[in-house]
Formats: structure tokens, sequence, C-alpha cells
């Protein structure tokens, strides 16, 4: 049996709740309950065709949206089992954090972005807010997934001060400097955990890295040297996985003991206290910040701007802008039920409110049907149809 949570954990009791009031459910926690409604909504589903950093198919090996955000959820579920806090809350928030990504990764969110520049802008972590606030249709009696205030304020990692005054108490926080509940912090710091760690190794398998370009970064030698010690005859593609295990290893084991000492000397006694902190409590020491800052920048240089990825990049802004241009240009090259929802925006509130269907439509796709898309557009005009 799981231990009794902490004073300052979320639970269905000290909840805000959900926009749309339901009665609890019977064999679940509401957190469960969220849960289990982000792994049945579509948007989850396509996670497993969007890209992390190489484009889904590319090959079968690397991370996916979808696979990242099962690791997310496996680091935050570790760590906040260990420091007595919601399991199932952090897990929600981490399944749901990605919803709301372009096809093509940060080079198709970039690509959106700057299509609707003049519409309002476009940002991944509100809209995945708007994934399961509004856009997933499959329940009679409420629009979107209908989930608790907890989850939201864990999706909403992010967001520009105009549009965080537009949401009001879920904004709040952004606009009155406040924290969000632990959950929320954790599930936060997991992902940068994983996409570091899962980045490396991807990109060590693909080739576009080496093991000695990432010498110079003390912190994979120190592992590295631990594993070649440990395991002196072992080949390597188990030397990298030990590697990486060790890395995601040392660094949860630093995040729950510094996030345990400065929450005892806070010592909050509730959740609101944590909300009303100056500054967030689940955090790394600072030789740890040190080492993700260096395992970023690494990254940074010698994968994401790495002329193959690179090359990606430039491609997906091409089909994004190509296909929001053409969409925005003539709704009806969308597919009806996207037109006929453009036409009505339009007719009710003008461009802008149209735009933003277009670009609901162009975020929800998946690399491959952005692609084909693309292709399809390409062949009616060459054919004229
Ligand atoms: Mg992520």
């Amino acid at each position: 049996m799981p231990e009794e949570l902490a004073l300052y954990a979320a639970t269905p009791d000290n909840s805000r709740g959900r926009i749309y009031p339901e009665a609890p459910p019977s064999h679940r926690t509401e957190f469960q309950r969220d849960r289990d409604r982000i792994i049945h909504s579509s948007a989850f589903r396509r996670l497993v065709y969007k890209t992390q950093v190489f484009v889904n198919h590319e090959g079968d090996l690397y991370r996916t949206r979808l696979t990242h955000s099962l690791e997310v959820a496996q680091i935050a579920r570790t760590v906040a089992r260990a420091m007595r806090l919601n399991e199932d809350l952090v897990e929600a928030i981490s399944l749901a954090h990605d919803l709301g990504h372009t096809p093509f990764g940060h080079a198709g969110q970039d690509a959106l972005n700057k299509c609707m520049k003049k519409f309002g802008g476009f940002e991944h972590n509100l809209q995945s807010l708007r994934v399961v606030d509004q856009l997933e249709k499959c329940y009679a009696s409420f629009p979107g997934l209908n989930l608790t205030f907890e989850t939201r304020e864990g999706i909403l990692k992010h967001c520009s001060l105009t549009n965080a005054r537009e949401l009001g108490e879920l904004g709040k926080r952004f606009v009155e400097r406040q924290q969000p509940g632990l959950e929320a912090q954790l599930s936060n710091v997991a992902d940068e955990i994983a996409y570091n760690n899962h980045d490396v190794d991807d990109g060590l398998r693909s080739g576009l890295i080496k093991l000695r370009d990432l010498t110079d970064i003390s912190f994979f030698t120190q592992q590295l040297n631990a594993v070649k010690r440990l395991y002196p005859g072992i080949d390597e593609r188990q030397r990298i996985h030990e590697v990486v295990r060790a890395m995601i290893g040392e660094l949860v084991a630093d995040l729950i003991n510094t996030s345990q000492h400065r929450i005892e000397n806070f010592a909050p006694d509730s959740i609101d206290a944590i909300r009303d902190h100056n500054k967030p409590l689940i955090s790394f020491s600072n030789a740890f910040l040190e080492t993700q800052k260096t395992l970023k920048q690494f990254l940074r240089e010698q994968l994401y701007r790495h002329p193959k990825v690179h090359s990606m990049t430039e491609k997906a802004h091409e089909i994004i802008s190509v296909l929001f241009e053409t969409f925005q240009s003539d709704y009806e090259c969308m597919p009806p039920e996207h037109a006929q929802r453009a036409q009505q925006a339009c007719d009710k509130s003008g461009t802008a409110a149209a735009a933003r269907v277009v670009s609901d439509y162009i975020a929800g796709m998946t690399d491959r049907f952005a692609l084909q898309a693309h292709e399809a557009l390409g062949k009616n005009i060459t054919t004229g149809s």
C-alpha cells in the first residue's frame, strides 16, 4: 500500500474541481479519471506519429511524442511516490503535457506561430489546454475532457501574460507570479530529464552525435567511466543504455533530495502554501542545474542544429506555411467539418477566429498526415484540380 500523501499534496478533497461539475467516480480517484480520459482521447493516440526530434518516418527506433510522454510519466511517478505526492495527478499531467504539439516538433510550432502572428500567435502549452478543454469532442455532457483544475494547471506550464489574463483562475498564477502545485512542478522537471537523456540516446543511435563528442561533459564521462568499470565486456548499445540509465538515476536522486530539503525548510501545511510561495520547491541542486544546462546546450549545438535535423526544420517550415496559407485563403481546401467551422467562425467573429480553426486543424495533424496533405496540395496545383 502506498504511504499516506504529504499534507501539501494535491488530493481530490482539496481539488478546485471541474468546470462542469460531475458526480465523483465510483472506482477511481478524480485524477485517475483525468488520466483515463487523456489516454482515451484521439489527441493522445496521434502522439505516436508526432516527432520529438526525428520525423516519425525516419526510423522506428526513435522517441515519438507518445513514448516521450510515457517516459515523463514514469520519471514523474517515481519521484511523486518517493515524495508522497499525488502519483495519479503527475501521471495525468505528464501524459497530457504535449497534446497540443504540432507535427514536426519545435520547427512545426515555430512555423505555425509565425503564420498565426497577426491572429494571436500559437503557443503549444496553450494548445494542449485547448485540446483538453475544447477540441476533444467525445463526451455528451461537456466540451473537451472536463479535467480537474489541477491537471489543467499542470498542462499550462507557460503562458504569455496576454493569454493568461484571458484564462481567469487558471491564468492567475502567471499574472500574480505564483507557483502551481508540486505535482505540476514535478511533471515539468520530469519532462526536462526525459528529453535531455533520450535525445542523447537517440542522437547517439542515429549517429548524428558520437560518443567522443560527449566526453567534454563531465557528468556524462563520470557515468561512462563507471559503466566501463562495472561492465567491461558489454557492447556499445548496452553501454549507452547503461550510461543514460545512470544519468537519469543520478538526476532523479538529486531532484528528490534537493526538493525534500527545500520543502522541509519551508514546511508548507497545504497546497495553497505551495502556490503562494515565491519560487518552485521542486528543483535540482545548483550543481545539477548546471549539468542540465550543459546537456541542453550540447544538444542544441550538436543535435538540434545538426545539418540533417536542420534540413528537416526547413522542410517543416515550408509544409506548415503552405498548408496554412492554402487553408486560410480557401477554407474549402480543408475537410468539410473544418471548413464549416472556419466559415462559421469567420461569419461570427472575423478572420482571426477562422485562422484559429485552421491552426487547430494543422496543429492536430501527425507528421505523416501533414506530409501527405502537403503532397496532395502539390498534386492539385500541378493538375489544376
Ligand atoms: Mg515534453
